[in-house]
């Protein structure tokens, strides 16, 4: 199965498509523009045959015919695009490359290249939520010495909480008393309201990676119940 978004969906020319586990073990990954993801702010403005393998975690385009994507396990796979269908980009936004402000990178590329801020439509796909990413107390202290700083204080009490945020059956169980809860979604959407991308601009797929054992991989969940490593595609193609 995969999953899609209205806002991606609605614009003509555009593909796309979050899949799940067993879609991506059979995706030819060559298909893709390809990087390596370095847990960076970096995004690619890919516009043809490339040197050597970059070390980003974004890449942005405007050529027909050629996927991009990204591949991810907890982190929030963030596909963007033109209203007009001009503009394509996939991203991997986990906490630290959000930290350092890849959000805000590519919308500033989209703008760099005639594309009005409330022409961008942004989708996320599926992630780890706050009933699963429990934080040691010492997070908190390691995301303000990032450039996030100042969003990070100002929003702290959004970001953090005490016990897990709609916990369920599947949900992680708490390992440390002194943990708190991350909302690592919440963080990338105040990211993007910071780049002034409005509420309705944005769909947020709500499944959580580590609470869908049978068809999300998750990086935390593996460090707590050992099992194959598996990983989610995310993708985006403008039709030739
Ligand atoms: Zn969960």
């Amino acid at each position: 199965m995969a999953w899609y978004s209205r806002l991606l969906a609605d614009i003509p020319g555009i593909r796309h498509a979050f899949l799940d586990v067993h879609e991506s073990a059979a995706f030819d990954k060559s298909l893709l523009v390809d990087i390596k993801q370095v847990h960076g702010a970096d995004v690619l403005h890919f516009t043809g045959k490339m040197e050597q393998r970059p070390l980003v975690d974004g890449v942005l385009t405007s050529l027909t015919g050629q996927q991009i994507g990204i591949v991810t396990a907890d982190c929030l796979p963030v596909l963007m695009a033109s209203r007009d269908g001009r503009l394509i980009a996939s991203l991997h936004a986990g906490w630290r490359g959000t930290a350092k402000g890849i959000l805000q990178h590519c919308v500033r590329q989209f703008v760099d290249r005639g594309v009005a801020v409330e022409e961008i439509v942004v989708a996320v796909g599926p992630h780890i939520r706050a009933c699963c990413y429990e934080v040691s107390a010492s997070f908190y202290e390691g995301l303000v010495q990032t450039p996030a700083r100042e969003l990070v204080t100002a929003n702290r009490t959004k970001l953090f909480f005490p016990a897990p945020i709609r916990p369920n059956a599947q949900s992680a169980v708490a390992r440390e008393k002194t943990s708190q809860w991350f909302d690592l979604p919440r963080f990338c959407l105040l990211q993007l309201a910071q780049a002034g991308i409005a509420g309705a601009q944005i769909d947020v797929m709500e499944k959580c990676t580590y609470c869908a054992p049978e068809v999300l991989g998750s990086y935390r969940r593996r460090t707590h119940i050992p099992a194959t490593k598996t990983q989610q595609v995310s993708w985006i193609l403008k039709e030739k």
